[in-house]
């Protein structure tokens, strides 16, 4: 009987799941698919590794599935579908890990309950982030479970990078650059040698452009700085996030505005960025398409600002010997790289166009001083790489029934 490792990414109202199942030693993608809709209509669906439908439901509007009726769907599901696997562990994505937790971790009560102190610092996703956590551990206690955790892999940059110039009880207090995206950052800083081994030595600068984006640059395949940091709306323009602004509006926004921390958040999170900016939507696709000023004004603004966070993360390392593009923009926009790209011509970078238009891997010529790449990113499998690390060998396996 074959081992599967179980990945769980659950938001506020999704989970998503994927399946590996270990052979030769590394675990390989067997099924993947998420329930959305917890709080409104929940639609379920599950493919193959081919990306073939294996099954699928929608509940009937009106319905409240909700994270615990999402869990209890999935294990059923589960059960039935790897009746011939072995569920050897559960990998959760976690968004805050805080300066403790450096590396994933087995789950058991205490370190729930320490996860838990994070929620303030991640309102939006940690308390969702750990509610399947909580349910397994008290229906399945036997199922051992792994958090591997956004902020991690930016442990490693110096203090400087991680600090506010804020007085030093709040830095002691918790208030401090943590960075995320950590999880896709380091299945790139794995890939990377493969690649061009002299970059993954050396200086690299990795953007993740999703719906969330963020940079991150890394000295021999450690986060040196990021551009997300005490939470996730730092940095770049994202989909609905505004990224960095003077604090001064958000004084402003309360003295004038009359707005209230709520109010504030809504505004910053899901009513910025490219939606914000374009009053058309947050998806880089439309906004390309787009002959609207304003969009144009929005994918504007979102390349001026990587253009100046690629110098920012271009100084902090001393240099620059590879760019990587990766997530749902960077993977998949081969216009959004070719300008990035030509406004990092003064950094060494010479764009192969084909090889751009192709989607790479390497998309700069043989004689870029900067090497140029498109390397798809993995969470999900850095996670149960994670998982299979930590259960070790030896792990107690529990017969599917998750
Ligand atoms: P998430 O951060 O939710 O994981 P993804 O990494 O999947 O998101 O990225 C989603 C974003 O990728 C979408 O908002 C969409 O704008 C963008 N995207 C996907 N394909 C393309 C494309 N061909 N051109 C431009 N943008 C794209």
């Amino acid at each position: 009987m074959a081992d599967a490792i179980l990945v769980v990414n659950a938001g506020s109202s999704s989970i998503k799941f994927s399946v590996f199942v270990e052979r030769a030693g590394t675990p390989e993608l067997a099924l993947r698919g998420h329930i959305e809709g917890l709080y409104t209509r929940a639609h379920f669906v599950a493919k193959d590794a081919a990306g073939k439908t294996a099954s699928e439901k929608t509940w009937d509007a009106g319905t409240k599935l909700d994270h615990e009726g999402a869990v209890e769907y999935l294990a059923a599901f589960l059960r039935s579908e790897l009746a011939e696997l072995r569920l050897a562990g559960v990998g959760h994505r976690v968004v805050h890990g805080g300066l403790e937790y450096t590396k994933p971790v087995r789950v058991d009560a205490g370190v729930l309950a320490a996860l838990e102190k994070f929620n303030p610092l991640a309102p939006l996703h940690q308390p969702n982030n750990l509610k399947p956590i909580r349910l397994l551990l008290e229906r399945r206690p036997e199922l051992p479970q792994v958090a591997c955790f956004d902020t991690s892999f930016h442990r490693t940059q110096p203090p400087v990078a991680q600090r506010f110039a804020l007085p030093d009880e709040l830095h002691e207090a918790g208030v401090r650059r943590y960075g995320f995206h950590g999880l896709s950052y380091e299945y790139i800083a794995s890939v990377l040698p493969q690649h061009d081994a002299k970059a993954a030595a050396g200086r690299a600068v990795v953007l993740h452009l999703g719906n969330g984006a963020s940079m991150c640059a890394m000295e021999a395949g450690k986060s040196v700085a990021s551009t997300m940091g005490f939470t996730a709306v730092d940095g770049l323009p994202m989909g609905t996030r505004c990224g960095s602004i003077d604090p001064g509006v958000i004084l402003y926004l309360m003295d004038e505005r009359g707005m209230d921390a709520r109010a504030i958040e809504k505004l910053i999170y899901n009513q910025s960025g490219l939606l914000g900016v374009s009053g058309i939507s947050s998806d880089m696709r439309t906004l390309l398409a787009s002959k609207e000023p304003r969009a144009q004004l929005a994918v504007d603004l979102y390349l001026y600002r990587i253009r100046r966070e690629l110098g920012s993360l271009a100084a902090a390392l001393g240099g620059l010997d590879a760019i990587v593009f990766t997530a749902g923009i960077g993977e998949n926009s081969a216009a959004i790289r070719e300008r990035v790209c030509g406004d990092a011509a003064w950094l060494g970078v010479k764009l192969d166009a084909d090889a751009n238009k192709k989607g790479g891997p390497r998309i700069s010529t043989a004689g870029s001083r900067v090497s140029v790449w498109v390397i798809p990113t993995n969470e999900e499998l850095m996670i149960a790489r994670h998982t299979r690390a930590l259960l070790g060998a030896a792990a107690p396996a529990a017969v599917v029934s998750a």
